[in-house]
Parts: structure tokens; C-alpha cells; sequence
């Protein structure tokens, strides 16, 4: 039987241009063999949504194929258009070229996706941001309309194929056809290159981009571009742009889930005594109020000034970590008032180190000494 080409791109036999091309790329995405690497089945799957995206790409052959049920040149029963060529040959031919350059029969093939690596600060991480990136890919050379002659007359039939862009030979039983080495398949051979691309047909061109991104990122998240990837070959889709990105570490923040976290230090006195400081949050200082015997590592929220959600709204918080500081170097009267501090100090103003002793009497009973 034939094969129903609508049904194996997953569109209705109404589907515009457009559907089509959107149906073909999600799949030639999906079953695309660099993406499932010794997998026969979808190897198979690819070849035929190439085959059917060939045939209902082109408004003639898909007219044919509406009417009659199978592409032009069908024989019944074996795929279309495939003629004396075996299937692996195709298959070779979509992979090892994805320019201009390929062999003469090739079909439409999507274009490579690319990556490009997107450093951010911390604070577009949260705010969001638009920015212009710098992208190179392989474009058709503009001066030649990507044919790689200088002029129309500049492109000549193959002398040694006639066009045909196959060479068949008899090898014993056996009628053997080859590629073209004289033209590589395509059956035509430059000869007044482009002065542009020197007959190479495309070029690398830098495009700038505009990339927009929204609030709330973290590292690893991508973004895509659609159709910024590279050009596809022979009418086949573009690919699109990853974007991938990294944000920077701040000096001051880090990041937990949808919280920044800031590490605030105190003196011991103002934890002892209680205070009220200014913390710097990504949108200016706000002021909280540190009660007295505040304990090292006790953490004080600021309602939503963290990272805002990527999908759904609301932000999450600043926690502010307290860090209490011991001071390192005193004075001689410094450490005359201390001295007269601690021998002031009662019991019941150090609940902790009360605490800790009374389990370590507990547990050893009158062995240890205080
Ligand atoms: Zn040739
Ligand atoms: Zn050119």
C-alpha cells in the first residue's frame, strides 16, 4: 500500500504551507538520527517524514499525490520518487551535506540547531533584560543567489555525468551507480565562480540578535530562537537558536530557589544590644530591626524582594543571614571592659552555654568540672 503522507506528518489533508513546514521540523527534530544514534526504527520514521515532506512540499507533486494516492513516479507499493536508488544512499546523501553543495537528489533537510553560550548579571537574572547578541551562521551568498557562478552563464551541464549527476558502470551482474566525482552529484559545474564566495555558494555572516529575557532566569535555562538556527538545504526549515545561559555570581547574593540570600554581619554588642541596620537588596537598601540577643545564623525576611517566578506570578524573599562578629583585636581598654562584662555575666543571660553544661552534669555526673 501506499503510504499516506498526511498521516505520517500528523496534518490534514487541508494543512497550508506553513502547518506542513511546522509538522515536518517538530518531527525531523524528533526522529532527526544524530539525536537517536543506532536507532533503526527512527532512522526508518525519518526517512519517510523526509519522503512524505518532499512529495507535500512542492504543490505539484502534492496534487499528484491528492489525486492518485502516490507521488509522481511511483510504482505501487515501493516508496515514490526513489527510482533505482536505494534508501540508505538518500540517507547518506541528507547527512553528509547540509549546503547547496550536496548530491544532485537530496531532499529538503531541516537546518542545525545552534548554541550560543549567554552570560548574564545577577541582577538581569532577576529584572529580566533585552540584549543583542552576535551570531554567526552560514548564509546563501547574496551576490550569487547562492548558485556560486558570477553569471547565469557562468554554470555549465557536467561534461562527464551529462547532468545526470550519477555514473553507472557494469560490475560483473551488477549496474552499479556512483556519484559524480567531477561534480559531486549535482550535474552542473561552476565555471565563472562568484568573486563573492568563490563559488561556494554561502558565507558566514555575523547577524546581530535581539534577545529578550524575562525575569527569574537561573543558570541553565535556555531560550530559543525559532528559525535562527542554521539555513536548511534544499527548501528544508532553519533550525533555531539555543541560547544558553550563565549568570554571575554576585558579590553580595546568591541565589536558593526563588530567595537571595544575603549574608549580613553584626557586631556582638549590636546583637547583645539590639539595633536596627540598612541591608542592600536588589532594588536599593531596606532597613530591618535587629531585636536584642539576636543569635549568629538567625535570618530575617524581606517579603518579596527575591526572584520573581518564571511561570505564574509573585516573587520570593531576601532572607538576610545573620553573621555575628567577634572582634579579633582589642584594645587594652576594650578588653578591660570585657573582662568586666564577663565577670557580670550571669547564668541566666547565657541560656545556651547553661544548657550545654547541665546535659554534660547530667551525662558524666561530678567527673567533669565546670
Ligand atoms: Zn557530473
Ligand atoms: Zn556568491
Amino acid at each position: 500500500m501506499a503510504k499516506d503522507y498526511y498521516q505520517l506528518l500528523g496534518v490534514h489533508k487541508n494543512a497550508t504551507e506553513t502547518e506542513l513546514k511546522k509538522a515536518y521540523r517538530k518531527l525531523a527534530h524528533e526522529f532527526h538520527p544524530d539525536k537517536n544514534p543506532g536507532n533503526k526504527e527512527s532512522e526508518e520514521k525519518f526517512k519517510e517524514i523526509n519522503e512524505a515532506y518532499e512529495v507535500l512540499s512542492d504543490p505539484q507533486k502534492r496534487a499528484y499525490f491528492d489525486q492518485y494516492g502516490t507521488a509522481p513516479g511511483a510504482q505501487q507499493g515501493t516508496g515514490p520518487g526513489f527510482g533505482g536508488s536505494g534508501m540508505g544512499d538518500i540517507f547518506g546523501d541528507i547527512f553528509e551535506e547540509f549546503f547547496g553543495g550536496g548530491r544532485g537528489r537530496s531532499r529538503a533537510t531541516a537546518g542545525d540547531d545552534l548554541r550560543f553560550n549567554l552570560k548574564i548579571s545577577f541582577e538581569d537574572s532577576a529584572f529580566g533584560t533585552t540584549t543583542k547578541i552576535r551570531v554567526p551562521r552560514w548564509e546563501r551568498c547574496p551576490d550569487c543567489d547562492g548558485t556560486g557562478a558570477k553569471t547565469k552563464d557562468g554554470v555549465a551541464t557536467c561534461t562527464v555525468c551529462h547532468g545526470a549527476g550519477q555514473i553507472r558502470m557494469q560490475q560483473g551482474f551488477f549496474s552499479v551507480s556512483r556519484t559524480c566525482s567531477r561534480c559531486n552529484g549535482e550535474g552542473r559545474v561552476i565555471t565563472d565562480p562568484c568573486t563573492t564566495c568563490k563559488g561556494r555558494k554561502r558565507m558566514e555572516r555575523e547577524r546581530t540578535l535581539s534577545v529578550k529575557i524575562p525575569g527569574g532566569v537561573e543558570t541553565g535555562n535556555t531560550i530559543r530562537l525559532t528559525g535562527e538556527g542554521e539555513l536548511g538545504a534544499y527548501g528544508g526549515p532553519p533550525g533555531d537558536l539555543y541560547v544558553f545561559l550563565t549568570v554571575e555570581d554576585h558579590p553580595l547574593f546568591t541565589r536558593e530557589g526563588q530567595d537571595i540570600v544575603c549574608a549580613v554581619p553584626i557586631s556582638f554588642t549590636q546583637a547583645a544590644l539590639g539595633t536596627e541596620i540598612d541591608v542592600p537588596t536588589l532594588n536599593g537598601s531596606s532597613k530591618i530591626k535587629i531585636p536584642a540577643g539576636t543569635q549568629p545564623g538567625q535570618v530575617f525576611k524581606l517579603r518579596g524582594k527575591g526572584f520573581p517566578h518564571l511561570r505564574g506570578s509573585g516573587s520570593g524573599d531576601q532572607l538576610c543571614r545573620i553573621m555575628v562578629e567577634v572582634p579579633s583585636k582589642l584594645t587594652a581598654k576594650q578588653k578591660e571592659l570585657l573582662q568586666e562584662f564577663e565577670r557580670l555575666n550571669s547564668e541566666e543571660s547565657t541560656p545556651l552555654t547553661r544548657g550545654f553544661f547541665n546535659k554534660v552534669k547530667d551525662l558524666f555526673g561530678e567527673k567533669t568540672k565546670k
